[in-house]
């Protein structure tokens, strides 16, 4: 059945960390089952999914220049990162039947396509999944930053960021009981307050284009399909 309410469009930006789970190292099946179920079922519904990978779970571009390595050079290794994850969620939803396209900012022709927009909204629009890897394929961003890049280069109409919380607090949660959590902020408020819902670039990018974030527990069950629908889920982030 069609969804005729809420997004048509929308951009899933799922962390490296999420990827890793229970696993010390790399990822852990398990979840990538999970998020592809999930994702195969909201594409059923006929709304169009492209989905950022991060990498944390890999390689983090900042830590390991505090580290004495060359700043973009680690941002390159973090990059290179996301795009193991990305084939990993590649895997498990073409195994489910969910046509999808690796679309990468830094080309490797063997494992995935160029990122080249007006061809990611054409799959789109044919039902596949577009994964989006190696970020934006510079140094000094985020995948968080991508996501709302991405998202308003193809014309989606949310960015809906899956993480670990269910939603934007006014304190870490799992450090200060009795943190409140928010239903709805204003991007102003996420950058004087210091909120953690994405990095300051991404927020500010969003912000100057009016594009609505949506954070939301990752994890729970049936999240991901409420969060692609627009129901009221986690926090959002609007104008
Ligand atoms: N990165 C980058 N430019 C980008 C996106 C990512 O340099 O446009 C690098 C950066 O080093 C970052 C790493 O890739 O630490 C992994 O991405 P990110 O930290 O955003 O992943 P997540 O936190 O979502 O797991």
């Amino acid at each position: 059945a069609m969804h005729d309410t809420g997004w048509k469009r929308v951009v899933l930006k799922l962390s490296g960390e999420a990827f890793a789970g229970g696993e010390q190292l790399g990822i852990d099946p398990g979840v990538v089952q999970y998020v592809a179920d999930a994702i195969a079922a909201a594409v059923s519904e006929g709304i169009e999914v492209a989905v950022v990978v991060g990498g944390g779970n890999m390689f983090r571009g900042a830590e390991m220049s505090e580290r004495g390595m060359e700043r973009g050079r680690a941002d390159y290794m973090g990059m290179l990162g996301t795009v193991i994850n990305c084939l990993a969620l590649q895997d498990f939803l073409e195994r489910l039947g969910v046509d999808t396209r690796v679309q990468t900012a830094i080309h490797m022709s063997q494992v995935a396509e160029a990122y080249i927009p007006r061809r990611a909204i054409r799959h789109l629009e044919k039902g596949r999944v577009v994964i989006f890897g190696a970020g934006l394929g510079a140094p000094f961003f985020s995948t968080d930053t991508t996501a709302a890049q991405r998202a308003l280069e193809i014309g989606a109409q949310a960015v809906l960021k899956g993480t670990q919380v269910d939603g934007v607090y006014d304190a870490d949660p799992r450090r200060t009981p009795g943190a409140v959590r928010f239903d709805r902020l204003d991007y102003n408020e996420v950058l004087t307050r210091g909120l953690k819902v994405m990095d300051a670039t991404a927020v500010s990018l969003c912000m100057d284009n009016g594009l609505p974030i949506v954070v939301f527990d990752l994890m729970g069950q049936g999240n991901i399909v409420r969060a692609v629908r627009g129901e009221k889920i986690g926090t959002i982030v609007c104008p």
